[in-house]
Formats: structure tokens, sequence, C-alpha cells
């Protein structure tokens, strides 16, 4: 048979390359397919052509996100785990860098997707760039960068109020872009998407429009100890405005909401719950759709904090229902300054404007305004329409790629990752979610993570070592502070790979 991939980190000690019986370790994992009412089967079929089996058993492994069951896929990860634990054999080191078949139809081919993304092929202090601060801001593909430059080459105009040609085109833009946000999340019309700067000000504009109109002294407003400060300070303002009181979701040591607090601090007086479907410092995967549920049996509002969770796994607002959801275009391959804030529209209908401004309005005399219509009754003044064509554009990538080949990637590569690190003499890991996405954090004892930070810099490698605007999260497990490498669909195990070398070599020199 063939050579099995090399991987000098993490495979483990007791077999040799060439002593594996891929099948017979197949076999075993069959009867793992039988419990899932899933098709994990179908998951990974081959890796290139040199390693079909690996592929198959790696797909057993990773399971099908498609079928939107984190919960369940998270199980059977777990139970696979313990099988390639009994083999003595590391799932993780069966894919290299190579182009993935997924169901023998669509393939995944990181290097090509590399060279889409001209920020990536630059050295830093003297070494190749690796970028592991996705959950910061994400790189952009030359067809991003491209959308806007041919915005602004041909089509550059204010929209909305003009008859001439350029304004037309610039309004199909936006409004185009609009619709291609509305397909990607799923929501019934694109009258209930608004363009907003990003996560930060959509949870604002929900905060201080529905908020401000519908919470009134001594009701309640539920939020998670995982969440970024953009969705906490937003909600502590409004209750102390309104004489509300803000509750808090409480985690376990691995860094999960615990359902059953969840459930006993909802009650009549809860009218609000937001929190973030994937925190940013651990990567845990909140069971959204379950937590919506249990807020409507109490008649509470939900929005969703979805600046982690829409890059990493397809989002349908519909399937969530959820009244509000939030997310940052410069998270999912889009530029800076734009995002959006998704309402459903009997809500947009009800609630007033947060700002206001030319484009807000439908007639103004100096007595009244008549507001214009959602979305654009929450849009006053200028948008920012070369953004938001960008935002369309990356989405257009996204679907392209394929959304499903994406979180399946990138959670590969987690676990690629984090086996990988824990396997780092003087380091510690910090949370250990059981459904996670695209984030590991870890701290050196002895040394600060910001000084870590600097060093893997020197390394050529950008990650993020702090508070990652989630001091809540970081406290609940004792730190101030951590190293947080996140990853992206075109990151590769070789980077990986560089990463624990340099900070193997941190842990050791001090
Ligand atoms: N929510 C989460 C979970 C985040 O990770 C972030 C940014 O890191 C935000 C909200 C805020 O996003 P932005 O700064 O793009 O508004």
């Amino acid at each position: 048979m063939s050579a099995m991939p090399s991987n000098p980190i993490l495979k483990l000690p007791n077999l040799p390359d060439d002593a594996v019986d891929l099948s017979s370790i197949y076999a075993s994992f069959q009867r793992l397919q039988a419990p899932a009412s899933h098709g994990v089967g179908n998951a990974f079929h081959g890796v290139g052509d040199a390693f079909p089996e690996a592929g198959e058993l790696a797909g057993l492994f990773f399971g099908d996100p498609g079928s939107g069951n984190h919960a369940e896929n998270a199980l059977l990860r777990t139970a696979a785990e313990q099988e390639f634990a009994d083999t003595g054999y590391s799932p993780y080191s069966f894919l290299r860098d190579q182009p993935i078949t997924y169901s023998g139809r669509e393939t995944f081919d990181v290097q090509a997707i590399r060279r889409d993304f001209p920020i990536l092929h630059q050295k830093v202090n003297g070494k190749d760039l690796i970028w592991f601060d996705n959950a910061a801001t994400t790189q952009k593909p030359a067809q991003v960068i491209d959308a806007i430059r041919r915005y602004y080459e041909s089509d550059n105009s204010n929209i909305h109020r003009a008859s001439h040609t350029l304004a037309a085109r610039a309004t199909d833009g936006y409004e185009g872009a609009r619709e291609k946000v509305r397909r990607f999340i799923n929501a019934p019309s694109a009258d209930e998407v608004i363009f907003v700067r990003g996560t930060t000000e959509g949870i604002n504009l929900v905060a201080q429009t529905y908020g401000r109109k519908l919470i009134r002294p001594g009701d309640e407003i539920i939020i998670s100890t995982l969440d970024h400060h953009a969705n906490i300070v937003p909600w502590q303002q409004l209750a102390k405005e309104r004489g509300a009181a803000l509750r808090v979701i409480p985690v376990n040591d691995r860094g999960e909401v615990i359902l059953e607090a969840y459930e006993s601090l909802l009650s009549p007086r809860t009218k609000m719950v937001s929190f973030a479907q994937v925190n940013n410092t651990f990567g845990t995967v909140s069971p959204a759709k379950i937590m919506v549920e249990m807020a409507k049996r109490y008649g509470a509002r939900v929005l969703i904090d979805g600046a982690q969770s829409v890059p990493h796994a397809p989002v349908d607002v519909q399937e969530l229902d959820v009244d509000f959801f939030a997310f940052s275009g410069h998270k999912i391959y889009a530029p800076n300054g734009i995002g959006v804030v998704y309402g459903k529209k009997e809500l947009l209908e009800l609630i007033p404007p947060w700002q206001g401004g030319g484009n807000m309005i439908k007639d103004v005399t100096f007595e009244e305004t008549i507001f214009n219509v959602p979305p654009h009754k929450f849009e006053a003044g200028t948008p920012n329409v070369a953004d938001a064509i960008g935002l369309g554009a990356a989405l257009d990538y996204v679907s392209r790629t394929g959304i499903h080949n994406i979180e399946r990637y990138e959670r590969y590569l987690t676990e690629y990752a984090r086996q990988a690190l824990e396997q780092v003499d003087g380091i510690r890991l910090i949370g250990n979610p059981r459904d996670r996405v695209s984030v590991v954090s870890f701290v050196v004892p002895g040394i600060p993570a910001p000084e870590v930070g600097a060093l893997l810099d020197k390394e050529g490698i950008a990650l993020r070592a702090g508070h990652h605007c989630a001091q809540p999260a970081l406290r609940r497990m004792g730190v101030e502070a951590t190293v947080r490498p996140s990853f992206s669909f075109y990151n590769t195990t070789t980077e990986i790979d560089r990463l624990v070398e340099a900070v193997r070599k941190i842990a050791i020199n001090g």
C-alpha cells in the first residue's frame, strides 16, 4: 500500500508508516456509522489520488457538518477519537494540504485557494507570512479587491436619489449585494437586511431601537459569559438606562454554556436574549437553535451575534427562527466598514429608526418627518456602497468554495492544531469545548501572552495575544490573556506545524 503522509509532530510512536492496515481501521469505523442518522460516511471521499482510504477514514472522523447537527457530530468525533486512540494512529496525520474531494464531487484545493489571496504571498521578518489572526479579521481574495476597484473605476455614484446612469449602476450594485446577503443567510426578504458598519454597530442598533422602545424597568436581558464586549456593553448601557437587569449565562470549565443554568434564568421578565453563536476566545459553537427555542417559550426576543459563525458554517435565520442576527463583513473576506443586521420584518416595522437624516425619510417638514420603510429607515445618510459590493463579492467567493467545504476543512484544521499544541510541553490550552471551530487559545506560563505574540511575529506568524475583547470569558477560565491562533480555509497544516515548532521553542527557551 502507499506510504502514509508523514507528520513528524502528530504521528503516534507505536506504528511505523508502512505497518498500518487502513482497511482494518476503516472496518472498525463502519461501526461508528451505524448510529449516525446523517451521512457521515460520505463526508470526505479521498484525499487526492494518493490516499483515498485515509480520506474516507478522515471523513468518518470529521463527520458531515452539512447535516447541521453539531452536537451529534461532536459526539461522533469523540467516539471516533477513541477508535483512533485504540489504533495508536492520529486522525490528524492523514490529510496534508492536498486537494480533497468531497462525496466524489466537489474538490477543495487549499493551494488553489491561496493563490486568490495576494496578501498571503509575502515575507514578514524574513519568513513566509502565516496569517492566523482570522478571528480578528480575514484577508481579501483578488475577486473582492477587483470588485471594489471596478466599482470606483466605472460605477461610483451616490445611490437612490439620482436619475443618471452611474447612479442606477451603483444602486443596482448596492441592492444586488443586499440580495446576496439575503440568500446567504436565507432571510425571507432583502428588506430585512440592513447594512451597518459591522457586528458592533448592528447590536447597538438593536439595543438602541428595539431596546429603548420595548425594554421597561424590571425587564431582564440575558447574555452569555462567552460574549464579546460588543454583545455586553450595549446591553449593559441599555439596562442601566431603562432600569432593566442584565443576567449572564454561566459556562462550564470547558467553556460551554450551561443550558440548565440558562433555563433557570429565563422567565416572563426576559425580554431579550442575545449571545454569540460562536465564541471568539475558545471557538465554542453554542447550540443556538435550542437556545432560541428556549427563549421563545418565554416570549423573549433573540439576537444572535454571528461575527464568528457566519464565516465558518452555514447560517439560516429562518431555521434558527431568530429575531435579529448581526455579522461583520471583514470577518468573512469582505472589506472593513460593512456589516449586516438582519431583523424580522414585523419587528423592523415596529421599532423606531436609529439615526435621522437623508435616505431614511419619505417626507420632511419642520413639524414632522414620515419615515421610509425598512431597510432604508435604518440607513440614514450616504451608505458604504463600495464595501457592500465588496461584501457581495466575498459571499459569492465563499458560496463558490462551498460553506460546507469550508466548515469541514476548518474544523479539521482546528482539531489538527489542538492536538498538536496539546503535545507541546510547557503550554496550557484554555477552554476545551466539544463543539468548536477555528480558534485555539493557550498560555505559556511565565511568559505574558503579548510577548509570545511578539516572538511569533519574528517567525512571520501573525496571531492575536491579549484579552480578545472578551475579558469575562477569559476570567472565567482564570486568565487575563491568551495566545489565540485562529484558522481560515486558506491556512494549511504545514503552517500549523510551523506554529507548533515555534511555540515549542518559546516554551523551552522562555
Ligand atoms: N462579536 C464577536 C463574537 C466578535 O468576535 C467580534 C469581533 O471580534 C465582534 C462581535 C465585533 O465585531 P466588529 O468589531 O467587526 O464589529
